[in-house]
């Protein structure tokens, strides 16, 4: 079959690769019908997770026909359309009836990598480094998914465009809202526009946010939040203090959450974006803490900050005084995604929402390459782009 491996920083390709296979009774093997670009992808791209290998299948955004089951896998059947969630659960173990599936502790084979660097392991992933299970990915014409009786959810009727996103963005953006414990009357921030942001956002719209703050550069993307997920005001931080404007904005409180959608890799001004990256490439510093510092900075005392960008490893000049000082509840996760998968397709087909509002651009599996690219650049003010086989 064709899949896009990862062949080392900053180069994809789509190569030829051994057809995936069961291995385990409760695996099944999925035809992909619609894939998707993540955030979480570029970071990989630009070299900055660690235990990749030349070759590696990419992709954990994805959904399709089941073509094989296990024999231990009852609740699907051949010809089944399912969105397949990125993290990997067993649905027994003790995080896992703890609703807490991005912690599955059954099924990262390579956990002991993992405790290494963090103290304990997170679930395995697809297609995300070999840290965290070295599972291949869906950027693929077939992929194999494990523990198939507990994640893939069935799907009937609705286009593909409109339910891919349950497999990751959709549910961690509402995770990300749904962490601030919004009150009503409550005002929310978001650091972030690209396709996370945008769901944060309009999921703190659907649970009640009085106000919702997007903070981004890209005019077409702080466009996106306002007209698209429901931003009710818009920073670019290239024009203006996010600091200042958020104080002005709230009466001189701040917000009473904050979002973080941004993660490892945030852009910045000033000296201390040199410092992060000086540090960064020395690898002194695995992470840009940028975005993050300043949502601490700017959330209302008491307040919560609630962490969905993606963060690997050690970050320097964290602002433990202002945190502590002010008593904020940081809330933060490899998204739970199974535990939203069918509250938020009830959302979709109640028509709360189209999640294919972000989508910018449709590819084939085959240009994958020119796909990262583009994301990766803003070219052609791309948000979010689909692939199919
Ligand atoms: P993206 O790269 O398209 O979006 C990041 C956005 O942040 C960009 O629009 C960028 O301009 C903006 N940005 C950069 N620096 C900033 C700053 N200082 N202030 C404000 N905005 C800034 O990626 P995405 O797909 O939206 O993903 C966002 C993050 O969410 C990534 O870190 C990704 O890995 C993470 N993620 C986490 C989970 C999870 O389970 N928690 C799941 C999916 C994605
Ligand atoms: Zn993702
Ligand atoms: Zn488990």
């Amino acid at each position: 079959m064709k899949a896009n491996c990862w062949m080392g920083k900053k180069k994809v390709e789509v190569r030829d690769v051994p057809d995936p296979k069961i291995l385990n009774s409760r695996d099944a093997i999925v035809r992909v019908t619609s894939t998707a670009i993540c955030g979480s992808d570029l970071h990989l791209y630009n070299g900055f997770i660690p235990t990749m290998e030349r070759g590696d299948v990419l992709g954990h955004e994805f959904m399709g026909e089941v073509v094989e089951t296990g024999s231990g896998v009852k609740n699907l059947k051949v010809g089944d359309r399912v969105v397949v969630p990125f993290p990997i659960a067993c649905g027994a173990c003790n995080m896992c009836q703890r609703d807490l599936f991005s912690l599955c502790e059954n099924s990262n084979p390579n956990a002991w990598i993992a405790e290494k660097l963090m103290g304990h392991s997170p679930a395995g992933l697809f297609g995300y480094s070999h840290m965290l299970g070295g599972y291949a990915g869906g950027q693929a014409e077939y992929a194999r998914v494990p523990f198939a009786d507990v994640g893939p959810i069935k799907v009937n009727g609705l286009p593909d465009e409109q339910v891919l996103f349950l497999s990751d963005i959709f549910p961690t953006g509402y995770m990300g809202a749904e962490m601030c414990n919004i009150q009503p009357g409550d005002v929310i921030a978001v650091w972030g526009c690209g396709p996370v942001g945008q769901f944060a956002i309009a999921s703190a719209k659907l649970l009640g946010a009085e106000r919702v703050i997007a903070i981004d550069r890209f005019p077409y993307r702080l466009r996106m939040a306002a007209e698209k997920a429901g931003a009710t005001e818009t920073i670019n931080y290239e024009q203006e203090s996010v600091l200042e404007r958020l104080l002005e904005l709230t009466g001189g409180r701040g917000p009473d959450a904050c979002i973080d959608a941004v993660g490892m890799e945030a852009h910045g001004h000033a000296a201390i974006y040199a410092y992060d990256r000086a540090k960064q490439a020395l690898m002194l510093e695995s992470d840009r803490p940028i975005a993050l510092r300043e949502a601490i900075m700017a959330c209302r005392p008491g307040g919560v900050l609630s962490v969905i960008g993606v963060y690997g490893g050690f970050i320097d000049k964290f602002p433990m005084g202002p945190l502590m000082n002010k008593s904020l509840t940081v809330r933060t996760g490899q998204t739970h995604v199974q535990r939203y998968l069918r509250p938020l397709l009830d959302r979709i087909e109640r028509g709360e929402i189209d999640p294919s509002f972000v989508i910018t651009h449709r590819l084939r599996l085959e240009e994958a390459s020119e796909g990262f690219e583009m994301f990766l650049h803003k070219r052609d003010n791309c948000e979010k782009v689909v692939l199919t086989a």
